[in-house]
């Protein structure tokens, strides 16, 4: 049987009495050509462990396997479990977790699921759950120190606002939180009539790469979160009053301090870089009452 084709989808759940769930963004992928894509843009080698999220009726974790040492396949629904372990049964170095990802400790997952006494970077490869994207995308990247990078096919409209250069009108704390951590690179768009069902969405596949050696050091990490995302609920305001909001000090002495910092006060969030926000953070109050001395 084909799980990556319509008719094998349709075969493999009316076997095993399955109906897709919408909660769980349940939305297999039914074509071999765009699996075959994303296995290949994922770069892996015979040395590479994978994570892969969802692995739903197990057509992408087949082509992961095919060309890694292992992959862990992480699935939340257990009605999922049989027919993942009929459509597996050839694939000796997959494993399978019937787990949350949201609330299990992926690395020591990894670790555990090939019993490893330590772990070397690794990579994750995944069609994610759509509805979860934003706390999936930052588990990995706070929690999962190791993680080389991440393959992961997301909702369109999600990658143009995690893509977004300051400027546009998709450019928001997401964009600013995720540059925090890490590289975006764009790599397909996969369109929605590649999936069974059918989304009401078209889709894009992007790398997420961690800055690593290279991650911004803050002296004042939640100082820099606070004022991104204040900035953000306040995306119409200008950075004056936000600042002023964040600060909790009068226009003047804001005006002073981004002018010190060469920063508009007039400019609105969405214009700003995340080196802009890290300057505000970072030097407040510092350089406004060293510019006094
Ligand atoms: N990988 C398959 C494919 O490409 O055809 C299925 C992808 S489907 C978009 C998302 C998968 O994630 C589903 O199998 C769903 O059950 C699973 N899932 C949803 N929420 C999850 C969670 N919190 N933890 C683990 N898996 C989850």
């Amino acid at each position: 049987m084909d799980i990556s084709s319509k008719t094998g989808i349709k075969e493999i759940t009316s076997k095993y009495n399955i109906f897709p769930h919408k909660k769980w963004g349940q939305n297999f992928l039914m074509d071999k050509n765009i699996l075959n894509k994303i296995a290949n843009v994922s770069c892996l080698t015979s040395a590479d462990h994978v994570i892969e999220i969802g692995p739903g009726l197990g057509a992408l974790t087949r082509e992961i396997a095919n060309r890694s040492k292992g992959v862990l396949a992480i699935e939340i629904d257990p009605a999922l479990q049989d027919v993942l372990q009929e459509t597996l049964a050839d694939i000796n170095n997959s494993r399978l977790r019937m787990a949350d990802v949201l609330k299990v400790n992926l690395e020591q997952e990894l670790l555990d699921a090939f019993n490893l006494s330590k772990l070397d970077t690794y990579k994750v490869c995944a069609n994610i759950p759509y509805n979860i994207t934003t706390p999936i995308i930052f588990n990995l990247l706070e929690k999962c120190p190791n993680m080389k990078y991440a393959v992961l096919m997301i909702q369109k409209e999600v990658a143009a606002r995690i893509k977004a250069q300051p400027g546009n009108k998709e450019y928001g704390l997401l964009t600013v939180m995720i540059k925090y951590y890490a590289e975006v690179e764009y790599l397909m768009d996969v369109s929605r009539n590649c999936f069974f069902p059918r989304p009401e969405v078209d889709s894009s596949v992007i790398k997420i790469i961690p800055h690593g050696a290279n991650q911004f050091k803050l002296k004042n990490e939640t100082g820099f979160k606070s004022l991104v995302r204040k900035a953000f609920q306040m995306r119409r305001k200008t950075m004056l009053n936000i600042c002023s909001a964040e600060f909790g000090v009068e226009k003047e002495k804001i005006k002073r301090y981004l002018d010190i910092l060469d920063i508009d006060y007039n400019k609105r969030p969405e214009n700003l870089t995340i080196h802009n926000f890290i300057s505000i953070a970072e030097n407040w109050p510092a350089a406004m009452e060293e510019s006094f001395d």
